[in-house]
This record gives structure tokens, C-alpha cells and sequence, in this order.
């Protein structure tokens, strides 16, 4: 893999400089071969391009991520980048001398850091072990493969594009390539899916071997095919029970195959879990580029235009942020919510004296029950109940701090 130069650009400022240190960039890549029926990620569908060619309308895109990244850094002190992390999307419809050209980008406005996490999201089907290797050699250290489930008829019942073939031809590609930082990808409470399916996938998936498994129950979204077609609960999703159960099935399968479960849904190998993400749990500023895609910087959170025209649009007037950042009530639930998906949960010392006290009588029943462990320095869910009825105790914890805003 090719060492990327470390510099940075200092710029003039044209409005109010990011004054926070940030070292996190999420760029999207919103291109994808077809649109799954549970999705309603921010996406433009290109068509199965089973020829590897790239779609003609991934240059142009390109070209305005080029310029949101060049226009942010002159907005900002840029400082070396510690991760980046591609998604989508499938960023793996593009060539190999795309991703280099964005960060190519990066490495010129903000700088790379020695040793950055450089991860991406790729897709069963869509590329070849050249393409990795020219991933590689641009600078990706982190691949992740959304498998899904190891039925083609569960696959085909979730409009993926792939088959249970192509995750297995897609993680010889992988091995080939000598890449062992990789993570695969599984979704539970698929319409159809049993007990028995969800155990064969992560059987399958253990003896895959990655160092990373990130397993994501169905969300029903209301604009997708999935969300129109189906209730949750109802046949043929599974009903409370099951899904809790398949939660339960997916702890105890990979803490004994030796996966840590470090967050609510993520498993790693030692040394394997998500540099990337973690700024996202842990409540810390990032960047990011590209429609659809949500920054995090000068205590802003800001969601960019949802469609290729808008966010064009969006760039060519100035790329405008909003100017008001979030409250304290915000900011305290944010913080919560977030890093209780961690195993370590959160450390009492990021609230104040008052705020720790009713943190601690919020959750005082959730501990008597089982559900939260309450350090003298942190508090944290338990796994699996606690993580599985994290709904319940986040509820409580936005009627004590900021009722209005509950998203329950
Ligand atoms: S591949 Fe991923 S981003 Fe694309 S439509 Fe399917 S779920 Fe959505």
C-alpha cells in the first residue's frame, strides 16, 4: 500500500472557521446497481453494470465531493485525517483511480494521518480482485462486505443484487488480496426468516472468518417497498419474541466464536473494532461529503440535500450550514444515546454533578432489573438485555431531560 504524503493546507477563512479539532470524514458514495426493498438511504440506482464499466454519472459527482471537501477545508484548521470511511451506496461501483482521486483530495486539503483507518463499503458482485488491489494501493486498509443473509432466497425476498455465491466468490477476492481487516454485514428479521436461517448465516459468517461482523436488525422505513408491504411484528416478520431471540442467538453465537460484542451491534476481533464509527458513539465532531450525508462539526448536525440536483444545488450556493448549535439537553441525550450503544457505555465525567444525579435516578430501576450497570465513574447497558431493551431505557431518559424531542 502506498504511504500517503502528510500535509496541511492552511486556507483563507470565507465564513466562521470549524473551529473543533476533527479528525473523522465520512464521504457517500450514493451509487448503487439496483435499490433494496428495505432501504431509503440517499441513493441514485445505475443498473446492474455487470461489465465493471463505472457509471457515466459518477464522474460529475465526483467533481462536486471534490469541491465540498476543497471548500470545507478552506472553511476550516484542517488537521490530519485519522479516518475516513467510504459508504453508500456502493462505493464499490467505482474504479479504484476514483477513490484515489478522493483522497487524493483529502491528503491535499486536510492531510492523512500515518496510520489512518481508510475503510470502505463494497458489495458481493461488484468488483473484481483487481479493483481491491487498486483499493489498496489507494490507501483502503478497511473493507466492508454487505452480505446480509447466506439464502439466495432471503436475498432475492430483499431485492439484494447478489447471491450467496457471490458473497463467497467476494471473500476469496478478499483473501487473495491478503486484506484481514474486513467486516461483514448481516441483517436479522427478514420477511421469511427463521431461526434456523439466521443461525446458518452466522455459522456461515463465523467460518468466513472476518475480523469484523456488524449484525443490524430490519428497520421497516415507511417510503421503502418492505415499509408499505409490511407491519412489524406480523407474519411474515418475525414477531417480538423471535426478534429478541435472534439478537440473543447472535450474541451468544460470536462471543463464543470470539468476537467481542463492543457495541449493540458490532462484533470484533481483538484489535479489529471500528476506529471510524467510534467517533460517531463516542459524541465526537466529523466531517462529511456528499448528498445525503450528516456532519457533525461546531456542535452543528447538519444533513446535506437528498438527491444528486439538490445537493449540486446546494454546493453551488455557497454550501451553507445552519448556524444554530444544538442545546445542552441535546447535547447531554446525544452523548447517551450514543455511547450507550458502546459496551463500555459512558463515562460519568462528560455530564455535570447535577446532571450525573438524575442520570443515576433515571436509571436506578433499569440497574435493580438487570439492564444498566451504574459504575462509580460510568454507566453502561448489560448484553444482551440491556442493549435489547435499549428503547426502553432511552424513553426514560428523554422524558427526564427533554420530553418533546423523545423519537419514541
Ligand atoms: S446496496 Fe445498500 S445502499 Fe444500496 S440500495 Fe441496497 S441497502 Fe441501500
Amino acid at each position: 500500500m502506498r504511504q500517503r504524503r502528510i500535509e496541511t493546507v492552511q486556507s483563507q477563512p470565507q465564513e466562521p472557521a470549524i473551529a473543533s479539532p476533527i479528525s473523522s470524514a465520512y464521504l457517500h458514495i450514493p451509487f448503487c446497481r439496483r435499490r433494496c426493498f428495505y432501504c431509503d438511504f440517499p441513493i441514485a440506482v445505475v443498473g446492474e453494470r455487470r461489465d465493471r464499466t463505472p457509471s457515466q454519472s459518477i464522474a460529475p459527482y465526483l467533481t462536486a465531493l471534490t469541491a465540498e471537501i476543497t471548500l470545507t477545508a478552506a472553511r476550516s484548521t484542517p488537521q490530519p485525517l485519522e479516518t475516513v470511511f467510504f459508504g453508500g451506496g456502493t462505493p464499490s461501483l467505482l474504479a479504484p483511480e476514483q477513490i484515489d482521486q478522493l483522497l487524493t483530495a483529502l491528503d491535499r486539503t486536510f492531510g492523512l494521518a500515518a496510520g489512518a483507518e481508510i475503510a470502505m463499503e463494497i458489495d458481493p458482485g461488484t468488483f473484481t480482485l483487481a479493483q481491491l488491489q487498486g483499493y489498496q494501493s489507494a490507501g483502503v486498509n478497511r473493507f466492508s462486505l454487505g452480505a446480509q443473509a447466506f439464502q439466495d432466497d432471503l436475498l432475492q425476498t430483499c431485492g439484494r443484487s447478489h447471491s450467496v455465491a457471490e458473497i463467497y466468490e467476494a471473500v476469496e477476492m478478499i483473501r487473495r488480496a491478503q486484506i484481514d481487516n474486513f467486516s461483514l454485514d448481516l441483517i436479522s428479521g427478514l420477511p421469511h426468516q427463521t431461526r434456523d436461517h439466521w443461525q446458518n448465516s452466522l455459522e456461515a459468517a463465523i467460518a468466513l472468518d472476518p475480523a469484523h461482523l456488524s449484525c443490524y436488525d430490519l428497520v421497516l422505513e415507511p417510503v421503502t417497498p418492505f415499509g408499505k408491504r409490511y407491519r412489524p411484528g406480523e407474519t411474515p416478520l418475525p414477531d417480538d419474541d423471535l426478534t429478541a431471540d435472534l439478537y440473543r442467538i447472535a450474541q451468544t453465537h460470536l462471543t463464543a466464536a470470539g468476537y467481542d460484542h463492543y457495541e449493540i451491534s458490532n462484533y470484533a476481533r481483538p484489535g479489529f473494532a471500528c476506529r471510524h464509527n467510534r467517533t460517531y458513539w463516542e459524541n465526537r465532531p466529523y466531517y462529511a461529503f456528499g448528498m445525503g450525508a450528516a456532519s457533525y462539526t461546531d456542535g452543528i448536525r447538519f444533513s446535506r440535500p437528498r438527491t444528486r440536483q439538490a445537493y449540486y444545488d446546494w454546493l453551488a450556493a455557497g454550501a451553507q450550514r445552519p448556524d444554530a448549535p444544538e442545546t445542552a439537553s441535546d447535547r447531554l441525550l446525544e452523548t447517551l444515546m450514543l455511547g450507550l450503544r458502546l459496551r463500555e457505555g459512558v463515562n460519568l465525567d462528560r455530564f455535570t454533578p447535577s446532571e450525573q444525579t438524575q442520570i443515576r435516578a433515571t436509571l436506578a430501576p433499569y440497574a435493580a432489573q438487570g439492564w444498566v450497570i451504574l459504575g462509580a465513574d460510568a454507566i453502561a447497558l448489560t448484553d444482551p438485555e440491556g442493549f435489547l431493551f435499549s428503547n426502553t431505557i432511552l424513553a426514560s431518559l428523554f422524558a427526564q431531560f427533554d420530553p418533546d424531542s423523545a423519537p419514541w
